[in-house]
């Protein structure tokens, strides 16, 4: 099933055992350095949140769709949990968080204010980016295919998302080429049987002359 699709359209949630959502339960109100308790229940919490997320999204960028392997993976919070113009209360909110890679995450979303209409509801807010829970990013985004039959152009249907496009890089030449090279490694490693990857092994290893 070729790759068609790069924004994340998430469909699942991550669960989480009785004893964990009263501990956070327990923590409400909630407030920004609850992220960071160092408590074995905490740790607990964003390991197993990570785990799951990281399989639900088959090891890839909720935003740019490129691989989470051997890169810094970031537990995103589509709505910022800073105090200052954040929401903490939505901190914990499983529709709110997503696995990132540290350039959307760091270099490009940090902290902006994603929230256009506040509702204490977290599902009724509006948001100025495709939420890849709440929307369908595929009714806002496009990938289209070049000559070599890779989607991998992006192209906007609708202004939410242009602006999400615009927002995360994802029309520049240089993402449109890690979508290129990442088609390319996924089939590469595909070509790669048992057998070559043995080999492979076999001759990869150092011989002094
Ligand atoms: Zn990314």
């Amino acid at each position: 099933m070729p790759l068609i699709e790069w924004y994340l359209n998430a469909t699942q949630l991550p669960v989480f055992d009785a004893n964990t959502l009263s501990y956070i339960n327990g923590l409400k109100p909630h407030r920004a350095s609850h992220w960071d308790l160092q408590t074995n229940a905490m740790k607990f919490y964003k390991a197993s949140l990570l785990e799951q997320l990281s399989h639900i999204q088959k090891n890839r960028c909720a935003y740019c769709g490129l691989s989470l392997e051997r890169n810094l993976v970031d537990r995103e919070h589509f709505v910022h949990k800073e105090q200052n113009g954040g929401y903490p209360e939505f901190m914990f909110i499983t529709e709110n968080l997503f696995a990132a890679c540290a350039f959307c995450n760091r270099a490009i979303k940090g902290t902006t204010a994603v929230i256009t209409n506040y509702n204490a509801d977290y599902l009724a807010c509006e948001f100025n980016l495709i939420h890849p829970y709440i929307d369908t990013p595929s009714q806002h985004l496009a990938f289209v295919v070049n000559s070599y039959g890779e989607a991998i152009l992006a192209q906007s249907l609708t202004q939410l998302g242009h602006d999400t496009m615009l927002f995360f890089d994802l029309h520049s030449s240089i993402m449109t080429c890690r979508r290129a090279a990442y088609l390319l490694e996924l089939k590469r490693k595909e070509e790669l049987s048992v057998t070559d990857y043995a080999e492979l092994k076999s001759v990869s290893h150092f011989k002094p002359d």
